[in-house]
């Protein structure tokens, strides 16, 4: 089971070419959120400022926020586990803090993990019963958390002024949910949700430290996570267009519920690719009004079929997307024209299927393509 030989604790990111300038390659333009949030582009970005208010923090108003929460942390005995970081060095959880004003981490942010925690001990259900927004709010601390953390790391220790991780021109690109995460503590108004967040229930395990998973996605604000029976795959900025678009690996791990662990990777690895062909970044306008700041999303107008909206799905990106989640070698996860799946059997044996989506309806019908489901092979791949 090569998903849990690393202890089922990582954050998996997925890297096409780096650029050995900044360590990490330059993000594809049409994932760039073209909305501009004054309060980010004026907010110095440093361990002497609050990471999510901006605020000069001195030695009395300095705090340190764990990125994964220490209750997080505690539930799955994570404390000497750590994160996969961006340059591939790894990071103990316990470690990775960034700078917070006492405000922030006592106030708004301990409120909102208190209400988290609650919902993840009750367990999966009680998790659906939260409000989407705190679970938005929650999810995107992670992620913009464990980016500014890398914002503030050299690249190399070696070379500690050659670069950091993450540069403030690729945290940039997170402008918008950096404004949407000011909602945790003062009036932000999103004038529609910003994200596809969809839960499943998964499998637990019994030893704690292999119900965890983290996984993000450098090219865009994506967001998969698993704590015992809760799995989460949240794609964070498509302001709701990614929602019922009848993705078949979504629509059968509803039916494969509670997910093996290899089946919620299966799940996230979909998720991330789909996230990836989403064709038009949505901007957003922002203006201030009655105490609030408005974040108003620009979706399609007049309304396009919603197909239109997403590139063809492509059976070899998205295989190589699942052999790398997966750990497993691309010629194992891709036969013929035809790609693993954990989804289809109860039991979860590994089976080749042609994935054909809704999303590739037109290309699929030009290559007068096989339905969904017929010719299936048996592959026992595991
Ligand atoms: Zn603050």
């Amino acid at each position: 089971m090569p998903l849990v030989a690393k202890g089922g604790h990582y954050c998996d990111v997925f890297l096409l070419s780096p650029d050995p300038s900044i360590g990490v390659p330059a993000p594809p333009p049409r994932l760039l959120l073209p909305g501009e949030v004054s309060r980010f582009g004026e907010q110095p970005l440093s361990e002497w400022r609050c990471f999510l208010c901006g605020r000069h923090l001195s030695k009395t108003t300095a705090t340190r926020e764990h990125v994964f929460p220490k209750w997080l942390q505690r539930r799955h005995n994570m404390g000497e586990s750590g994160v996969v970081l961006l340059n591939d060095s790894r990071m103990k959880y316990r470690q990775l803090t960034v700078p917070c004003c006492l405000a922030c981490n006592g106030g708004a942010l301990s409120a909102l993990e208190r209400r988290v925690r609650d919902g993840f001990t009750a367990g999966a259900d009680a998790v659906a019963e939260l409000d989407p927004y705190d679970v938005f709010l929650w999810l995107a601390k992670l992620s913009y958390g464990l980016l500014y953390r890398e914002l503030l790391l050299p690249n190399h220790r070696s070379a500690p002024r050659v670069g950091t991780i993450v540069g403030r021109e690729h945290l940039e690109t997170y402008r918008i949910q950096h404004a949407l995460l000011q909602g945790t503590f003062r009036r932000v108004l999103p004038h529609a949700f910003p994200a596809t967040i969809t839960l499943f229930k998964t499998q637990v395990h019994e030893k704690p430290g292999l119900n965890f998973d983290y996984r993000d996605n450098y090219f865009g604000p994506f967001v998969a996570l698993r704590s015992n029976d809760v799995g989460i795959v949240a794609i964070l900025q498509d302001w709701g267009l990614s929602r019922g678009m009848g993705w078949p690996q979504f629509d059968r791990a509803e039916a494969a519920q509670p997910l093996t662990t290899m089946q919620f990777n299966e799940v996230v690895a979909s998720g991330m690719y789909y996230a990836t062909l989403l064709n038009r970044p949505v901007g957003v306008r922002h203006w201030e009004e009655g105490g609030a700041t408005h974040l108003h999303p620009h979706l399609p107008d007049p309304p396009v079929a919603r197909t239109e909206l997403f590139e063809p799905f492509d059976m070899a990106e998205y295989a190589r997307l699942l052999a790398g989640v997966l750990h497993l070698q691309p010629e194992r996860v891709l036969r013929d024209d035809m790609v693993l799946t954990t989804l289809t059997t109860p039991n979860g044996t590994p089976v080749f299927t042609p994935f054909r989506t809704r999303l590739s309806s037109v290309a699929a019908a030009k290559a007068a393509a096989p339905e969904a489901d017929q010719g299936r092979v048996e592959g026992g791949a595991e």
